[in-house]
């Protein structure tokens, strides 16, 4: 019998910042100084050279042909999208609106890609005059770009996003497989393909994203060598030249206690095999994963400041200024079945044993707004600075901020 280990669940080590006099060290500054200079809390920070740090480390894993997009839902923030926009191939946008602030970043429209269900008929319209590759998701799409082209004279760049028969195996969210309301059922492409012929638009390629936040690079390799093949054998129906393949992602970070970081030996092992393959299969396509959380999740922290400290019944409470208003999915309220603790640190007292268990509530009036249920954290004092870590992805934009009329969120890419 192989023995069961009973030790408890804890969270992965967090090695993106460093500590220097008792505090986290942030885009070079103590956490406090920094908070200063930010003149708020609460406030999320992102290190730039943390995300930089990731990306290099992710193009050391994979075959160099392997085109490595961002998915900016993830964090949309301006300035970081300006600098992604010189170290990534590529900008995944999921609306019009994420659109217009990729291409005030710079970014090239020749590196956008557009995918989501329900695009409005002036967002495809927008995005045809940009000249933007449009991931389609419905048949009534193809046929609304077909009359937006004859109607304009544009060239719309498609590429059909497929709905596979298969999933992404233990992924923190599925996103194909079965009935879903993403990309066209795979069964239904030779049929669109055919279609496709005369029809006034450019077709580029294909879209396959089957999950998101996952750990299990077992599941990936799968899901990525399903998703190549069945690329493969829907190509053989195309009208042209698959030019663009786009593999989904998935990646995941460990958020949790007991998951840890992805094994991306595996993932690139497989990728030079798939590589190889599209020589022969897919002459022409460019191979692409698109990423958002693996990409910046991990380069920023929620910050913000205990207001109250209170017993109840023998429970210790830090009251903060931020909560779930700021950080939907830190208080477990973003796609989590059972809630659990992001990893906390008292940012100022970095050096202080963990030896108080604590919850981290916020200012709202409902027990939802929990960010830390029962943790053992430094003795913090009204004042200090709690930190929330793993935040770089999901945070503000995902965010029910006017929710009890608090104030908004601030942010700094540092
Ligand atoms: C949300 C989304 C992503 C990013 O997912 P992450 O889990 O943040 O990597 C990428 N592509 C598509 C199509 C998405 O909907």
């Amino acid at each position: 019998m192989t023995p069961i280990s009973r030790a408890p669940a804890v969270h992965a080590p967090l090695d993106t910042f460093s500590v220097s006099g008792g505090e986290l060290v942030v885009g070079g500054q103590p956490l406090s100084r920094l908070a200063a200079r930010v003149g708020q809390t609460p406030f999320y920070a992102y290190d730039r050279s943390a995300i930089d740090r990731r990306i290099a480390a992710l193009r050391a894993a994979l075959p160099a042909t392997i085109r490595l997009h961002y998915a900016m839902k993830a964090n949309p923030m301006p300035a970081l999208i300006a600098h992604m926009r010189d170290r990534v191939d590529g900008i995944d946008v999921a609306s019009a609106g994420e659109m217009m602030v990729a291409l005030d970043a710079g970014v090239a429209p020749t590196a956008i890609s557009f995918a989501g269900p329900g695009k409005r008929e002036a967002e495809l319209r927008q995005a045809v005059a940009a000249g933007i590759l449009i991931n389609v998701e419905s048949e009534h799409e193809l046929g609304r770009l077909t009359a937006i082209a004859a109607d304009t004279g544009w060239v719309p760049r498609v590429a059909l996003r497929v709905n596979p028969d298969f999933e992404l195996k233990a992924s923190g969210m599925k996103m194909s497989g079965g009935p879903k309301p993403f990309g066209i059922d795979a069964e239904r492409i030779p049929a669109v393909l055919a279609g496709l012929a005369d029809s006034g638009l450019q077709f580029e390629g294909f879209h396959i994203f089957s999950g998101s936040q996952n750990l299990k690079p077992e599941a990936i390799v799968e899901a990525q060598q399903k998703s190549f093949a069945l690329a493969v054998d829907l190509a053989a129906h195309a009208p042209a030249p698959v030019r663009s393949l786009n593999l989904g992602g998935g990646l995941g970070i460990p958020y949790f206690p007991g998951n840890l970081p992805l094994d991306l030996a595996p993932i690139g092992a497989n990728l030079a095999q798939i590589a190889g393959q599209a020589r022969q299969a897919l002459p022409d396509a460019e191979l692409c994963l698109e990423l958002g959380r693996y990409l910046v999740g991990e380069a920023g922290i929620y910050v913000c400041r205990v207001i109250d400290r209170k017993v109840s019944r023998g429970e210790t409470y830090l009251v903060t200024d931020g909560g779930m208003h700021h950080h939907l999915s830190a208080s477990g309220n973003f796609g989590q079945v059972v809630r659990k603790n992001y990893p906390l640190a008292i940012g100022n007292r970095m050096d202080a044993p963990a030896d108080e268990v604590v919850s981290v509530v916020g200012p709202l009036c409902t027990p939802l707004d929990l960010l830390g249920e029962r943790m053992s954290l430094a003795h913090a004092e009204i004042g200090d600075l709690v930190v929330v870590f793993q935040s770089g992805a999901y945070g503000a934009t995902a965010s029910p901020q006017q929710f009890l009329g608090h104030p908004a969120v601030t942010e700094v890419l540092v």
